[in-house]
């Protein structure tokens, strides 16, 4: 006989089991499908391993360029091999950890692959055979993989995806990094700081592509000069392997003229596809987009009634955050409440250092909008906490709308992704400008400088000029 739920979820990355837990907590009889691991490409093979990467060389690279430590600098060295162990045992921690929550919350796992039979049924191929699972509601969860270029396909050694490329057992010479979105800088900082020759090659004119443009040239500007080569506007047209060393080929969009950059490792980071293939039978109606991401409204529910879809694989910014939000919209409305994805205030965040963080319009898209603006800039050099931790190339900017309502900030800062937090707050209640500047901060930390900011789109600043 087959098993009857009231919402079976497919994917068990921080989308899917999200909407497992929350389901849960609202007495629902929940099972989650996995083929691989719980926790998705976050925990295992995204979020979690790039940043206990970034942190450990962080840790290396400042205790190496801090003067006031005197010894012999030269034998400190980064054990690789160790710190790639103790990321493995965080993530497997990670893992158990959300494993025993699934559990405790009385979520079901099927370990098979899963496609949707029909709107109520999910048939799953699990180790001991298919198994048909009946359910009155199904969340979809399956997440993205690593996208390719025509000519730059992944073979898993000269040319890699992100996956491979937080694993290395060893630190490559020199890598080429095709892309300067988050992962693509996050995983060229990584190996920079390890030594390895980093060269980032962008065909947008800026890294960032989409974000606050001052922002994003003076993140390139800081990575520049700790030691990161990016170059913008490189078209890449062919890529050849020889003696173990890529080549990759192109020209230049600005000045047309070619080039050719080498190295032991490309990385491709640009950008990722939708696991949406197969997931659905031939005659049922679950509509995608040109790019293969599910179609769905915003109570999440797909062309399908009664079948949702959320994180990745609907496509928008792919970020663990917005998974787990849509995760639970789309398990309250599969429990009988109604609720709505808002995406107003929706942050990101980019582990470099300083850390890059945004939320909401950026100056340029609120021009495009029509949307006139206060923005309030405060740069970090007026900061005693940035002073105190060395860190003054960064800056915060907030702006505000006509009516000072806060839409969007972009920090660049140590710990940005931590204290973007109160404007995340500020936008999601509607919060005005003035609510930021007269809210007390704590001194001296780096949060001061979103108060400044606020203040300086008044001309209030206290710590520098209102000019
Ligand atoms: C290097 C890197 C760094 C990142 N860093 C960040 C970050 O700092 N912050 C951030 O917000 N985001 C980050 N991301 C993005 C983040 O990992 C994703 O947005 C997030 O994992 C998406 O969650 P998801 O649940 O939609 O999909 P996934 O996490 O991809 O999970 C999908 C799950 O579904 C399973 N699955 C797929 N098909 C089937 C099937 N047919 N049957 C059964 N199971 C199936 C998969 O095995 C997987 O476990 C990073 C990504 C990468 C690659």
């Amino acid at each position: 006989m087959n098993e009857k739920w009231d919402v079976v979820i497919l994917g068990g990355g921080p989308g899917g089991y999200v909407a497992a837990i929350r389901a849960a907590q609202l007495k629902k009889r929940v099972v989650l499908v996995e083929k691989h691991k719980i926790g998705g490409t976050c925990s295992n093979y995204g979020c979690i391993p790039a940043k206990y990467l970034l942190h450990q060389t962080k840790i290396y690279k400042e205790m190496k360029e801090n003067k006031n430590i005197e010894g012999p600098l030269e034998k400190i060295k980064c054990n690789w091999k160790k710190v790639q162990e103790e990321k493995g045992k965080i993530v497997e921690r990670l893992v158990k950890g959300i494993e025993f929550l699934l559990s405790k919350n009385g979520v079901e796992i099927v370990r098979g692959e899963g496609s949707v039979k029909s709107e109520k049924q999910m048939v799953v191929n699990t180790e001991g055979g298919e198994k048909i699972l009946e359910s009155d509601k199904i969340i979809l969860a399956t997440g993205s993989r690593p996208g390719a270029l025509p000519f730059l396909e992944p073979n898993g050694r000269e040319v890699v995806t992100s996956r491979e490329a937080l694993e290395f057992d060893d630190i490559p010479k020199s890598m080429l990094v095709v892309g300067a979105g988050p992962v693509g800088l996050e995983i060229g900082t990584i190996y920079q700081r390890l030594g390895s020759e980093v060269i980032v090659l962008e065909i947008m004119p800026t890294i960032l592509p989409g974000s606050d443009e001052e922002m994003a040239n003076r993140l390139e500007r800081i990575l520049k000069q700790q030691g990161l080569k990016i170059y913008a506007q490189m078209r890449i047209e062919t890529c050849s392997i020889k003696e173990g060393r890529v080549s990759l080929k192109g020209s230049s969009l600005e000045t047309q003229s070619p080039f050719e950059f080498e190295a032991e490792k490309v990385l491709l980071a640009t950008g990722r596809r939708p696991n949406t293939e197969g997931l659905a039978g031939k005659d049922m109606e679950l509509h995608l987009d040109e790019q293969g991401f599910v179609k769905v409204n915003s109570m999440m529910e797909t062309s399908i009634p009664g079948v949702y879809a959320i994180g990745d694989m609907i496509g928008g910014y792919l970020l663990a955050h917005k998974a787990s939000h849509e995760g639970i919209v789309a398990s309250e409305n599969a429990s009988g409440l109604k609720a709505e994805m808002s995406y107003k205030a929706l942050p990101m965040a980019v582990y470099t250092e300083p850390e890059f963080s945004s939320v909401g319009l950026t100056e340029e898209e609120s021009k495009k909008r029509g949307i006139k603006i206060q923005a309030g800039l405060f740069s970090l050099q007026a900061s005693g906490r940035a002073l105190t931790l060395g860190r003054q190339e960064g800056m915060v900017k907030i702006i505000a709308d006509a009516k000072d309502e806060v839409i969007g900030a972009h920090i660049l800062a140590p710990n940005a992704s931590e204290f973007i937090s109160e404007i995340i707050l500020a936008m999601n209640k509607g919060l005005k400008i003035q609510d930021v500047s007269s809210s007390i901060h704590i001194h001296p930390t780096l949060s001061e400088a979103v108060m400044e900011a606020a203040m300086k789109s008044k001309n209030q600043a206290i710590h520098v000029l209102n000019l």
